[in-house]
């Protein structure tokens, strides 16, 4: 008899988006002449750079002649790639990482979600609340949880958010062994210092733990005093992996691209104490599970890194936070107090009601699709993700439609 795994019984029913797509499609098709805005699902809505583009066009045009054609590719990414983030996204600013120790990937989404099974099932992890769901999902898959109760799986220390602490967690009271961090942070905005980071990192050191640090919306930061690397931290190369996208800083959500880094002297320990490579784990995952990106792809990539394209995601990702400027005064000067929506692309808003609440005063008034902080854990209950990706003129209609609505219910 096949039988199924189990923990996945323990996984909630319903995912976020698919409440939220069930609740907007019911209201459109009750009001079938409203145009709804989405300010929702954080994904990107403008064109790729065009260098990535021109990029993309001349290899596909390689592979089609035999003698430039490509078949498999290395696993970890090709070299021209590789050797471009180490030196652009790292050593430019002081982080000591070299091209091997990137592993380049088809999207952050799989790499946080397969890294954990490289380490063992009995392990304790810490996760943020509220958070990226995808962290917390695949360790119940993998059965590091128990069951789901009152909002919260058993066996996960809470990381907890809150409007006091500023949405960055204090470290955890009891020994943790894996930590997850996101930052610029998905729902809320956050960012983190590197005195801050600095902690995390010196508390992993200090228990043997290792830091998993989701940095897809590094491309966000503007403050300089702010770190894009938790490898511009001290002490990080021994204790941290880190995650990164070109989905948000390029537009590459539906081009997918992404890659993660693991520096060698990485360790993690065998069951007698012994210290292991979490690199050569990883590589052996990665090899085996993985083909590689599409040599087109990895090409539209690579042309992030000429002077050309740092000056066209600049202006991508300067866009967006135009818009995101624009939600955080306007849901300021409506009396609604916000964190993010500078240095991120995200606006977290304290809707001083119930969260589901706000999400269909704002749908059925305004017309415009947020996102409930609770779908994202407890600690986001009461407030609201917005979310800055659409174009300019929409987030302007979006946000007089939302003043007009609240300012016609007092
Ligand atoms: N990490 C965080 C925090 C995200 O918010 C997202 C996407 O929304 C991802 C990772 C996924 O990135 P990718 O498109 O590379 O899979």
């Amino acid at each position: 008899m096949i039988k199924i795994n189990e923990h996945y019984l323990k996984l909630r029913a319903s995912y976020l988006f698919s409440d939220i797509g069930k609740r907007v499609a019911a209201f459109q098709s009750a009001n079938p002449k409203m145009e709804i805005i989405k300010l929702g699902i954080g994904d990107v809505t403008r064109a790729l750079p065009k260098v990535c583009i021109e990029a993309f066009h001349k290899a596909v045009n390689e592979m089609a002649r035999d003698a430039s054609f490509r078949g498999y590719g290395p696993e970890q990414g090709y070299g021209f790639l590789r050797r471009k983030i180490a030196d652009n996204d790292f050593r430019s600013r002081d982080a000591d990482i070299a091209p091997d120790e990137i592993f380049v990937s088809d999207g952050a989404k799989c790499d946080t979600g397969n890294i954990q099974e490289i380490f063992a099932t009995d392990i304790t992890i810490a996760i943020p609340d509220p958070v990226y769901p995808v962290y917390v999902d695949t360790n119940v898959m993998a059965g590091r949880t128990g069951s789901f109760k009152n909002g919260r799986y058993d066996r996960i220390v809470y990381l907890e958010g809150t409007w006091e602490n500023g949405f960055i967690p204090r470290l955890p009271e009891q020994p943790v062994d894996l930590i997850y961090l996101c930052f610029p942070n998905n729902p809320t905005g956050a960012t983190i210092s590197k005195a801050q980071l600095q902690e995390w990192v010196n508390y992993a050191r200090a228990h043997k733990a290792l830091i998993l640090y989701d940095a897809a919306y590094e491309a966000f930061v503007r403050d300089d005093k702010l770190p894009k690397s938790i490898f511009e931290v001290e002490g990080a190369r021994e204790v941290a992996i880190e995650f990164r996208s070109f989905s948000k800083t390029a537009g590459f959500t539906g081009t997918r691209c992404a890659y993660t880094v693991v520096p060698k002297s990485c360790k993690a320990y065998a069951a007698d104490g012994t210290a292991l490579s979490v690199y050569d784990l990883w590589l052996r995952r990665h090899t085996t599970k993985f083909n590689g990106v599409s040599y087109p792809v990895q090409r539209a990539a690579e042309a992030v890194y000429s002077e050309k394209g740092k000056r066209q995601i600049r202006v991508l990702s300067n866009y967006y936070l135009k818009n995101a400027e624009m939600i955080r005064n306007q849901m300021g000067a409506l009396g609604y107090d916000c964190i993010g929506g500078e240095n991120s692309p995200y606006i977290w808003v304290n809707g001083k009601t119930d969260a589901w609440a706000f999400f269909d005063m704002l749908l059925t008034r305004a017309g415009v699709v947020c996102t409930p902080g609770a779908g994202f854990g407890r600690c986001g209950e009461g407030y609201i993700r917005i979310s800055a990706f659409n174009s300019y003129k929409n987030v302007q209609k979006a946000m007089e439609r939302i003043t007009e609505a609240l300012n016609s219910g007092e």
